[in-house]
């Protein structure tokens, strides 16, 4: 760590608990951009994304304070307080930062960059995840959603950012992935009562949901996609405990006959649902039931980061041969409604088609028939519903946190427009600003 940022955190840290309100809009002793959410700035000469649709706000202002924003408008309607650090974003299109609910920050893969991480410790691990969460940051994903990590490190990792020790985005975790035995995942249990105590001890951990697979996946070399491989007695019992501590259940699901059961016994969301019948896609839209697609993994972008793994060849023929469904399926649920949040399966930042996983993600969205808006959306407003935090995040307004990204151009027009993410800012401190050579470190 830089002496300065010693210095600017302990700063911040007697501020934080010392000073009153009014003195913490004064500007720290050093005359660059904020480093710290407890300043205010203020963002002029932007044009504000309507993320809910209707005219965008031209030549904007936006002001933020204590790490959230207090007001937005017009540059003739909004008073730029006395103090506050005005950065001036050249006419730059402001939008939420982005959200991505399928990620796995320590990801190993089938080939031979996962072999090479075969014997990696879980202290080896969670330098990788941080290192993974701050380059997740830095590509504008403000908001991750684990599904899926080992040994607890997530929290560890989710605790480190929250307390500012390390950079990332603000993580909801599932914890460890519970399935029965010889299942897609690690946390193996078998019968009711095991899988309800399987549950109970990730929500005792900190898990904020539950992911379970309730079939077969792309990268598993024994069992069927289509199968499903748990009793009635089973799922029941687990979405119960779950839905009982407040915690809601995602599932790995490729499968339509484990969709019909686990969606009869009340889950609240599928990652992936490569082969989901028109049936499936319909009660999931009766129920409320989201759609996380990671459609970025199936499709020919993701080719170049197989290659760039090591991905043997009976993998690249799996992903082939599910990708035609899985892009099927996608038009299908867009067309009939289906909440959907985006979500990759792949690091947010992972380059794909000459962009990050998370942009190509959004663009297949369009492709796959959505607007610009709804893809925008389903990584924004969407998302923190799925989360249930939308009275936090998901929008540029006053009382949210400040979690936002600028780009060149408006990108509910075109949504290719998120290639050109040139600032993140997140909790009210600029993690990245290009104009103004910045980077966080
Ligand atoms: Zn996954």
């Amino acid at each position: 760590m830089k002496i300065r940022h010693i210095k600017q955190a302990m700063l911040a840290m007697l501020v934080s608990v010392a000073v009153p309100a009014a003195v913490q809009a004064l500007p720290t002793a050093e005359p660059v951009k904020a480093q710290h959410s407890n300043a205010v700035i203020a963002l002029t000469d932007a044009n504000i994304v309507s993320i809910q649709g209707g005219a965008p706000i031209r030549n904007a202002v936006v002001i933020v304070r204590d790490g959230k924003i207090e007001a937005v408008g017009a540059a003739d309607k909004v008073t730029i307080p006395a103090g506050a650090e005005v950065v001036p974003m050249g006419g730059k299109w402001l939008a939420p930062g982005l959200m991505n609910m399928h990620v796995h920050l320590g990801l190993k893969l089938p080939g031979a960059e996962g072999a090479a991480l075969a014997s990696e410790t879980d202290p080896q691990m969670a330098l990788r995840m941080a290192a993974n969460a701050r380059r997740s940051l830095l590509a504008g994903v403000t908001t991750v959603r684990l599904v899926g990590e080992e040994h607890g490190v997530d929290f560890a990792v989710r605790r480190a950012i929250e307390k500012g020790e390390i950079i990332g985005p603000r993580i909801k975790t599932a914890g460890e992935i519970i399935v029965p035995t010889g299942g897609h995942g690690f946390l193996e249990a078998d019968g009711p009562y095991a899988l309800a105590h399987a549950v109970r001890e990730q929500i005792k951990q900190g898990a904020d949901w539950i992911k379970i697979a309730i079939s077969g996946g792309i990268a598993d070399t024994h069992g069927s996609i289509a199968a499903a491989p748990m009793t009635d007695e089973e799922l029941k019992t687990l979405i119960d405990v779950a839905h009982r501590n407040g915690i809601k259940v995602t599932a790995h699901n490729g499968s339509a006959e484990a969709a019909k059961q686990s969606l009869d016994m009340g889950i609240n969301c599928f990652e992936h649902g490569y082969h989901l019948t028109d049936d499936n896609l319909k009660q999931m839209k009766a129920q409320g039931v989201w759609l996380v697609p990671t459609i970025v993994v199936s499709q020919a972008g993701a080719r170049e980061f197989y290659k760039k793994i090591g991905s043997p060849d009976w993998y690249l023929d799996r992903v082939d041969s599910t990708g035609k469904d899985h892009w099927a399926m996608l038009q299908r649920a867009i067309k009939m409604g289906v909440s959907i949040g985006l979500g990759t399966d792949q690091f947010p930042f992972e380059p794909n088609g000459g962009t990050t996983a998370t942009v190509a993600e959004a663009e297949l969205y369009v492709k796959a028939g959505m607007t610009p808006l709804q893809a925008l959306q389903s990584a924004t407003t969407q998302t923190a519903k799925l989360l249930g935090i939308e009275d936090q995040v998901g929008r540029i307004a006053p009382g949210q946190y400040a979690d936002i990204i600028a780009v060149g151009s408006d990108p509910t027009a075109d949504i290719s427009a998120l290639r050109t993410i040139s600032f993140v800012m997140k909790d009210g401190r600029i993690f990245r600003d290009d104009a103004h050579g910045k980077l966080a470190d």
